[in-house]
């Protein structure tokens, strides 16, 4: 027999179970378990205005530093958070984290920029998450211009209820991006209906940008759509030189990035300010400038 306990207590024979789900359930419980203990922890990847070159926001990115297994990549267990409903909690905890380091950020003299979070659509069921967003900016004493939101486009969204949630979120004055834009179902319904500042292009689309046309006509084509719509366009998973000449060059509005710099713990990112306090920060000659 099997005993897993948790929020929900399973008790199975071990012969009814296949092998994947027994690691399933071994991963909410241990999500739990790591949950309480502390474990999990944000990366944040600097956001660069391809105009000027200067940081202009953070993205905050969670890992699981696991006392066994070491770092794991959220791919492995935000899947496992969402399906159980773990992802209510951690996601709380998300939100909350990364606003006090925004916060602790401004409190030594760091230029004040958006700190953007990733939310899972099974955070929007949770009625109260609007509540929950004003209690925390108030608790840690952040302005909500400086947090962010992501969503990705998911058939399984219920747009009415999100439009819904985001607008009040939005009346707070917290800013709602889409994620992986251009790879989801139903973009424009979700343009149309939702209330959106800023598209991230996704990189699947900036990757080839140099050797496919499609690719590049694509990459034009929303950077254009974004501006008729007035919305801020941000390119993900950009890499190279080329891509920045070519993103700037279609007058796309900023760029997230290896090449820029790759998530770092927050300790990094501070450095990254001090060093860059309102100076290009892009690693590309166009932007050095005589200081
Ligand atoms: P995302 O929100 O689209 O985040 C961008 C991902 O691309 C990050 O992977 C980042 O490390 C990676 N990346 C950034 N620049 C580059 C680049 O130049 N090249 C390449 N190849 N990759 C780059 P990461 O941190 O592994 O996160 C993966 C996904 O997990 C995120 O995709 C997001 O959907 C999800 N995620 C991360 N943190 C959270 C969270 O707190 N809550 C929820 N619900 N989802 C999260
Ligand atoms: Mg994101
Ligand atoms: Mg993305
Ligand atoms: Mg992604």
């Amino acid at each position: 027999r099997v005993k897993v306990t948790g929020k929900n207590h399973y008790l199975l024979h071990s012969s009814d179970m296949d092998h994947v789900a027994l690691k399933k359930l071994t991963l909410q419980h241990e999500m739990r378990r790591a949950l309480s203990n502390k474990e999990f922890m944000l990366y944040y990847q600097p956001q660069y205005d391809l105009a000027s070159g200067q940081i202009v926001g953070m993205e905050a990115l969670i890992r699981w530093l696991h006392p066994e297994r070491g770092l794991i990549p959220p791919a492995e267990f935000i899947p496992a958070a969402e399906e159980s409903g773990i992802i209510v909690p951690l996601g709380n905890w998300v939100i909350e984290e990364a606003c006090r380091q925004n916060k602790a950020w401004q409190d030594e003299g760091m230029p004040s920029i958006p700190v953007s979070v990733n939310l899972s659509f099974r955070q929007f069921s949770e009625r109260n998450l609007t509540d929950k967003v004003a209690d925390i900016l108030e608790k840690i004493g952040l302005d909500a211009r400086y947090l962010e939101i992501e969503i990705t486009e998911s058939m399984t969204m219920d747009v009415e209820r999100a439009s819904h949630c985001l607008k009040e979120l939005t009346c707070l004055g917290v800013n709602i991006s889409i994620d992986d834009f251009g790879t989801g179902y139903s973009s424009f319904h979700y343009l149309k209906n939702l209330p959106i500042a800023r598209l991230k292009i996704d990189r699947s689309f900036v990757r080839d940008i140099q050797q496919d046309p499609n690719d590049a006509a694509i990459v034009a084509a929303i950077i254009a759509m974004a501006h008729n719509l007035q919305l801020q366009v941000i390119a993900e998973g950009v890499e190279t030189e080329d891509q920045v000449h070519f993103l700037r060059s279609h007058r796309c509005d900023e760029m997230q990035g290896y090449f820029g710099s790759p998530p770092l713990p927050g300790s990094g990112v501070l450095q990254l300010l001090r060093e860059k306090l309102n100076r290009p920060a892009l690693p590309i000659n166009m932007y050095r400038t005589a200081t």
